[in-house]
């Protein structure tokens, strides 16, 4: 369950984040989303080492606690000793619950031991993916014989996150920064090799344009000072390096679309005032909207009820041959937007960050 604050909290001689952990598994993907907010689509091949992750995670988990580890890529399912890394991650006592984020693409293939090493699967479904609608029935099966909860959402659109030019403008990286829910709300902190950081997105950006992400995260030490090194890193209101590439969750908006490996590097290839909602981010300076507002869980799309009446899918291509495999008719967006809004009243000089976390 999310906390309101969106800022990590010492309670009990443990550091507690807003939510959750991410354990990313693999940089790379099978499918080539436009706006990966991971890069997955031109990341090198890259797995998580379980030895690695469990030296990590067992210093980490003396100091600090997330409600879930969210394992994820890339396309975790990639992974050939996924329930190893789980195993590792789970043996260190870092967290009770770990939820495997999947496109659903590669689900057919999990072993056994992946469906026992999790509590929760997610399936996040783009449009037009051949096989997930399948492999949704299956993981229903699967779900049901394991004793583990099934979540499915839909995506039918992104937001932009990267800029391989960002840009110079300081005040306006300050303002994305303030209006990051990853930064400000969801807590999506990860690990990788030794250092932690308060969004993925760092590591990807220094990827990306080559360098190492270390400057960006904090090192992981079994040392005195580590834990309140840690809570003043996570809650500190200045921009990452990385920001200046980055426009957190006021990316323009795009529809979904895959493109070629060398089409989404150019699609990248462009300042971050070409790739920023200046209207969605002066909205979010004044109004704070905990949800994700390109997710749609299954209940509210028609596809979700569909998914479960292949015949009636079946029946509506044929006489709709537009009708889409995946995707389909979005519901209830007002209503998900209505409740998940945190109206705040922001004066000039206050971040939006701030504002969110009175
Ligand atoms: S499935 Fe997920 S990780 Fe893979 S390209 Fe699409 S958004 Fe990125
Ligand atoms: S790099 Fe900066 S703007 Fe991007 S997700 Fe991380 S904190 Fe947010």
């Amino acid at each position: 369950m999310a906390r309101s604050s969106g800022k990590s909290e010492l309670i009990g001689g443990t550091i507690i984040p807003p939510t959750h952990l991410e354990l990313n598994v693999a940089d790379h993907c099978n499918i080539t989303c436009r706006a990966c907010n991971h890069a997955s689509p031109i990341m090198p091949a890259w797995f998580a080492d379980p030895d690695t992750v469990q030296r990590d995670y067992a210093i980490l988990a003396r100091h600090y606690r997330p409600a879930f580890i969210k394992v994820l890529g890339g396309e975790p399912l990639m992974h050939r000793h996924l329930d190893a890394v789980i195993e590792a991650a789970r043996s260190t006592g870092i967290s009770d619950h770990f939820t495997l984020a999947t496109n659903g693409t590669l689900l057919h293939k999990a072993s056994d031991a992946v469906w026992a090493a999790v509590d929760e699967v997610e399936i996040s479904v783009y449009p037009d993916v051949a096989g997930v609608a399948d492999n949704i029935r299956l993981a229903r099966d699967k779900a049901r014989d394991f004793g583990k909860k099934l979540t499915v959402f839909y995506y039918d659109r992104f937001r932009a996150t990267f800029s391989l030019q960002g840009t110079a403008d300081r005040d306006l990286v300050a303002k994305v920064y303030a209006a990051c829910k990853i930064a400000n709300l969801w807590g999506c902190h990860t690990v990788r090799e030794g250092y932690f950081y308060k969004c993925p997105q760092s590591i990807y950006v220094a990827l990306l344009a080559g360098r190492a992400p270390e400057p960006d995260g904090i090192a992981i030490v079994d040392g005195p000072t580590f834990q309140a090194d840690l809570l003043e890193y996570v809650n500190d209101p200045a921009p990452q390096i990385a920001c200046a590439h980055c426009v957190g969750t006021v990316g323009i908006l795009e529809p979904h679309a895959f493109l070629t490996r060398r089409e989404w590097r150019d699609h990248i290839d462009k300042p971050t005032e070409a790739m920023v909602d200046l209207d969605w981010l002066e909205r979010c300076r004044t109004r704070q909207d905990r949800r994700d507002d390109c997710k749609i869980p299954a209940r509210l799309m028609a596809q979700g009820w569909l998914d479960r009446l292949p015949w009636l899918q079946r029946g509506l291509r044929a006489v709709l041959p537009s009708w889409p495999a995946q995707g389909g008719l979005r519901l209830g967006e007002r209503v998900l937007r209505r409740n998940a809004e945190v109206p705040r009243e922001v004066d000039d000089n206050e971040t939006a960050s701030e504002a969110v976390r009175r």
